[in-house]
């Protein structure tokens, strides 16, 4: 990256660990700074500052923030943000006031999608979905290389009903698939199952492929909802491609695997993210390259 290239500072922050880096066009990325985030709604405020003053420099042309749970993107308000404390934090006016740089938040998955699509150039247009699992499920929909946010807050792929007699969600509705195939849910059918209590995700699946059928059945009633709601997405929306992030993002591709996939008038590839936790911290980045919104 030349001195004189555009670049923006992309921050992710997550409910462990703030990132912030220079991010320049092509999605390189510069003076990665990883910390754990800081408690309280103003120390928070002063971290994100901060590091955003320490990456920025002179080619630095905005900034952009990923953070998790609901965000009003088009109006840069955060609505709930999981176990941090930030919402109604006016983030893009801190910056704007402190660093004179103009500053984009959205949901951290909207940030993982924009970099994961930028790594697929042969999918740049049309409609590509990113569903991403970890303690929830969250997802991000891109259309022609711009967020699409529906009436504000679309994406929310964690809240498609498989079952309308299943477990109360906390979104206030039944048998939401994020009480199903969540890390949460994951968690739930060990225990249910029998398993050793507190068995890592990595050691079901070695189980599984060794032939324990106990095993094998708890990856199958993890994946299957989700599944069947991926199924249910892609009919509707005839999407390009499917993201599957988050960190349980490759053990839940994985699982899919194992399912039979029975033929269908419908279908689009389904992929694992490939850029790892760096995605939203670039793509936070990439975001103020990026399109408005459609
Ligand atoms: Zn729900």
């Amino acid at each position: 990256m030349t001195a004189s290239a555009r670049t923006a500072v992309g921050v992710d922050v997550g409910g462990t660990n703030i990132r912030a880096a220079r991010v320049g066009a092509t999605g390189a990325m510069e003076d990665h700074l990883i910390e754990p985030v800081e408690a309280g709604r103003e120390a928070f405020m002063a971290q994100l500052l901060r590091l955003v003053e320490t990456v920025a420099d002179d080619s630095t042309a905005g900034v952009g923030i990923g953070v998790p749970g609901r965000v009003d993107a088009a109006n840069g308000v955060i609505l709930s943000a999981g176990y941090l404390d930030i919402a109604g934090l006016d983030i893009p006016g801190r910056i704007r006031q402190r660093l004179v740089l103009e500053a984009r938040v959205e949901n951290d998955a909207t940030m993982a999608l924009i970099a994961e699509a930028h790594a697929r150039p042969e999918v740049a247009q049309g409609l590509i979905l990113m569903v991403t699992v970890g303690t929830g499920i969250g997802g991000a929909i891109l259309l022609d290389g711009a967020p699409w946010y529906g009436g504000g807050i679309s994406g929310q792929f964690g809240h498609m009903v498989v079952a309308g007699d299943g477990p109360r969600c906390n979104c206030g509705r039944r048998g939401c698939i994020e009480t199903f195939s969540s890390g949460t849910a994951l968690g739930r059918l060990v225990a249910e199952a029998g398993l050793q209590e507190g068995l890592k995700t990595r050691d079901v699946f070695q189980r599984a492929k060794q032939g324990d059928k106990t095993a094998s059945d708890v990856l199958i009633n993890w994946a299957g909802p989700f599944r069947r709601a991926l199924d249910s997405a892609l009919a509707a929306f005839d999407p390009r491609l499917i993201v599957v992030g988050g960190g349980l993002g490759q053990e839940m591709v994985g699982a899919l695997s194992e399912i039979d996939n029975e033929g269908s008038w419908f279908g689009c590839p389904v992929e694992a993210a490939k850029l790892g936790d760096k995605a939203g911290v670039i793509g936070a980045g990439l975001r103020c390259f990026a399109r408005d919104e459609r």
